[in-house]
């Protein structure tokens, strides 16, 4: 049962881990931002991905907020991999939001809601903050602890210097930190006031007593002459959205893990603005654009495009990226036609970096790679095959073929995946070619 238990977490984190981008580790760039041809994960679609290093390089330097990039080319083609790619190369400092064109269309808000709300997880603020940091000798301890059976082990303790008397409350962490740092009576330590983080530095030679956590009942510790009193620096980063979310409801932060913010009112909107650009102008804060990708950018319609535009111009503004496998077709909401299905006033502010469809070679290095992310072994020949397949059908529809080809192989206890499952899942699961062709032969059939 136990065995069972710890089998089933491991394969759920196993299956976590492999996500249909999570061999794409970085862009593969070299130091002059060219294009490795396979480079963490990353396999050709050189200039593309040369690009999207200029632009990463752009966002790291703050250049470039504001402006709107897409990704314009075939299915297939690695439009989401080079995101995927763009958002690993720029580290977890720079706050990177990922959704589908399609997301928008919810029923818990409007439109154009989901956008600000998407818009503002892409805008970091890096909140600085002073707090002191108290530096002495501890003489004694004092923790006030309430009577027995409360479950709490609040208490106080007293600072001392020759010129003055702190108290501290403490929370449960700052008495946690005196047992876990083992401190006592001749230790030098720091106790950071705003977090209640106590440190040991060292030992003074001028007191032995030692500390007796569970007996503790009235102890002091106590700062010499000549006790350090330093102010230190602390940076916290959040985005926009999580202060909008915090501020716009009473249990701001409960609402952050569940998920559940709902609509956020624009005057709330206005006063974090105006509250983020005051700590701007006092140096308490700082801005850290970020990267909204919206992925299936032809699913946004003519609202939601205007509504970009605008935010675009904003002063604090993320850096958009959108990505389509559409040609000309109609913009949602209208009945006009553009190229990707994106309005031109749009369009023209857009830089596009184009992707193209892939060779056999990076096909087949492509399903290599994904093999080992797998961990499936294929023979030569079967991977001749499915090289062959992808080129026929899709890629992605290649991709899935090793998952499935695998637990066929799996089942006939052999060590490799061979030709013949690959054959067998080819003609268990349809790509959408032979769907449609079906679909089409037997139309009469179906319901209408
Ligand atoms: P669509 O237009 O259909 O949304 P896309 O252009 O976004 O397609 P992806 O989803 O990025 O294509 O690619 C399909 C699969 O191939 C994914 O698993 C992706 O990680 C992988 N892939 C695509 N291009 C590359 C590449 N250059 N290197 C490594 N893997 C890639």
């Amino acid at each position: 049962m136990v065995d069972n238990e710890k089998l089933e977490v491991r394969e759920s984190t196993r299956i976590e881990r492999i996500g249909a981008h999570s061999h794409i580790r970085g862009l593969g760039l070299d130091d002059v931002l060219e294009a490795r041809l396979v480079s963490q994960g990353m396999v050709g679609q050189k200039d593309a991905r040369r690009a999207a290093g200029i632009v990463v390089q752009m966002v790291r330097e703050g250049k470039i907020a504001g402006r709107c990039i897409l990704l314009a080319g075939e299915p297939s083609t690695g439009k989401t991999a080079i995101a995927v790619g763009m958002a690993q190369a720029l580290g977890t400092e720079t706050p990177f939001t990922s959704m589908s064109g399609s997301e928008i269309y919810s029923l818990e808000m409007s439109k154009t809601e989901a956008l600000a709300q998407a818009l503002r997880k892409s805008i970091g603020v890096r909140i600085k903050e002073e707090t002191e940091i108290i530096e002495g000798e501890v003489v004694e301890i004092q923790i006030d602890r309430p009577a027995t059976g409360t479950g709490q082990k609040i208490g106080k303790v007293t600072l001392k210097t020759t010129e003055m008397e702190t108290n501290y409350d403490l929370g449960n962490k700052i008495i946690e930190c005196f047992m876990k740092e083992k401190i006592q009576a001749g230790d030098i330590i720091t106790i950071d006031k705003a977090s209640g983080k106590v440190s040991k530095l060292g030992r003074s030679f001028t007191r032995s007593r030692d500390y007796d956590a569970t007996g503790a009942q009235t102890r002091f510790v106590q700062c010499p002459e000549g006790e350090l009193q330093k102010r230190k620096e602390v940076v916290h980063t959040v985005t926009l959205h999580e202060i909008d979310v915090i501020n716009s409801r009473t249990h701001g932060f409960l609402a952050l893990f569940s998920g559940d913010t709902g609509e956020i009112k624009q005057e709330v909107r206005d006063q974090i603005n105006s509250k983020v650009s005051e700590w701007r102008e006092e140096g308490k804060a700082e801005i850290n654009p970020g990267v909204l990708f919206i992925d299936e950018a032809h699913m946004l319609d003519i609202e939601c495009f205007s509504y970009l535009n605008r935010a675009l111009e904003q002063d604090m503004a993320p850096v958009v990226i959108m990505a389509t496998n559409r040609g000309i077709t109609k913009i949602r909401g209208t009945n006009y036609q553009s190229p990707h299905g994106i309005p031109i006033d749009l369009l023209d502010r857009m830089i596009i970096i184009r992707t193209v469809p892939y060779s056999p070679e990076e096909m087949k290095e492509i399903l290599k790679i994904r093999c080992e992310e797998e961990d499936c072994q294929m023979q030569p020949e079967a991977m001749i095959v499915l090289s062959r397949l992808a080129t026929q059908t899709s890629l992605r529809y290649a991709i899935q073929l090793i998952t499935t080809a695998n637990l066929v192989s799996r089942r006939r206890k052999s060590p490799e995946i061979q030709v013949e499952d690959v054959k067998k899942v080819y003609n268990l699961f349809l790509d959408e070619e032979r769907s449609s062709r079906f679909l089409k032969e037997h139309q009469d059939e179906y319901m209408f």
